[in-house]
């Protein structure tokens, strides 16, 4: 038998993140006895029906949704991304034109090069050296001849987060939708969605300590809305499919909770302070070491260090063995071994991009385990470039 091995220090939260266990506990019921499909007309059907309203409200409170039914629930983010873009080409048939941002994730990017093959005109507004968008060249973008502008909210390799406020100031003078993936902003600072007059906003359950394979759409109230999947009418004709109803009860529950830490100011200010911690003691210890988008305002647990000299891939394996998860940038990324095209897009070249470590915490995360990792970073990072006789240490 192997023996037992003590919890991971999970430092990889903007990749996913364990589900809280209030989460688990409201899901359980929904596969063990309150089973129905929401679309039945039995009392086991109405009861998840009940269920799937309750979730709505709790979602649509999170992100700052008067009304529930503005929130449609999906796959995940990658599902509410390209159901933003479907929708857009779909409502605006003579507009084949979408502006967007160099450094969104790739559920954003991949179908927009596959829409570009297809004749629709992508342009992508570049950053700077500290992930800052460059506002003026994306609002130069914008005319009457875009279907769509499509920006994330917050990135998830650097933590960066865009003046959406603006973005969606710019986007209704010129009577164009905006579409925001808010995944890595979800359930981490206060969104208001409505307020701000977006018109889609996709967010992940899985990024806030919910399960896996549910996600939301917002959408706003002057959208014509076009499905991506076509076949049942549930979610009030925009989705369909049965709906995952204890994901959905778990997605709630976990938004429900968020709710209540970004309430609470100093849930978000302690993440901050560790990963502030964290970041300071990595700066002191580790030689040629540099914080990427340090400069711009930034999602409170999200640090993406680069340490010249050494792979961050071997970092992170190296840290593996020692029990801690961080990564080298987005997982699906990461898993093709590619130089991240965020930082590229600030301005790194392929070596000083592949030679970076991002560190994501959660609301879980302790002090004991920043400790942990200010120990063992600096260990691995010396020992690596020992061996790359690179850099003195
Ligand atoms: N958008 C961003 C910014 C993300 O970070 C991710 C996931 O990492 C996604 C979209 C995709 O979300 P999901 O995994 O729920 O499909």
């Amino acid at each position: 038998m192997q023996p037992p091995r003590s919890e991971p220090i999970y430092l990889d939260n903007n990749a996913t993140t364990r589900a809280a266990p209030q989460v688990l506990e409201a899901m359980w019921p929904h596969f063990a006895e309150k089973y129905g499909n929401p679309s039945s007309l039995h009392q086991l059907g109405l009861d998840a029906s009940d269920a799937l309203g309750t979730a709505r409200a709790q979602v649509a409170k999170l992100i700052g949704a008067r009304s529930p039914e503005r929130i449609v629930f999906t796959s995940g983010g990658t599902e509410g991304d390209q159901t933003a873009l479907h929708a857009a080409l779909r409502a605006h048939p003579k507009r084949r034109r979408i502006v967007t941002t160099t450094v969104e994730h790739s559920a954003v990017l991949e179908p927009l090069a596959e829409l570009e093959r297809d004749g629709v005109r992508v342009d992508r507004v570049n950053v700077n050296g500290d992930g800052e968008l460059d506002l003026e060249a994306l609002c130069a973008q914008i005319g009457d001849d875009c279907a769509l502008v499509s920006v994330m909210w917050a990135n998830n390799e650097t933590g960066a987060v865009h003046d959406i406020a603006r973005i969606a100031r710019e986007c209704r003078e010129r009577g164009v939708w905006l579409h925001v993936d808010g995944v890595q902003a979800c359930g981490k600072i206060a969104m208001q969605v409505d307020e701000l007059g977006l018109d889609f906003v996709a967010v992940s359950a899985h990024k806030l300590h919910g399960p896996k394979g549910v996600g939301a759409l917002y959408v706003g109230p002057r959208v014509e809305f076009a499905p991506l999947l076509r076949g049942g009418p549930q979610e009030h004709e925009r989705r369909a499919g049965t709906e995952n109803v204890p994901a959905i009860v778990g997605f709630g529950r976990a938004a429900q909770l968020a709710s209540a830490w970004l309430a609470d100011s100093d849930g978000a200010r302690r993440v901050a302070q560790l990963r502030d911690r964290l970041e300071r003691g990595l700066l002191e210890r580790i030689p040629h070491c540099t914080v990427h988008a340090a400069a711009v305002a930034r999602v409170p647990n999200t640090t993406n260090l680069r340490f010249d000299g050494v792979s961050g891939e071997a970092v992170v394996m190296m840290l593996s063995g020692d029990g801690i998860c961080a990564s080298t940038g987005a997982a699906c990324a990461s898993s093709r071994h590619r130089p991240s095209h965020v930082l590229m897009a600030m301005g790194l070249d392929a070596a000083q991009a592949s030679s970076s470590v991002r560190f994501s915490l959660s609301r879980f995360t302790t002090e004991a385990e920043i400790e942990r990792a200010l120990e063992a970073t600096p260990v691995a990072v010396a020992g690596l470039r020992t061996l790359a006789g690179s850099l003195a240490n």
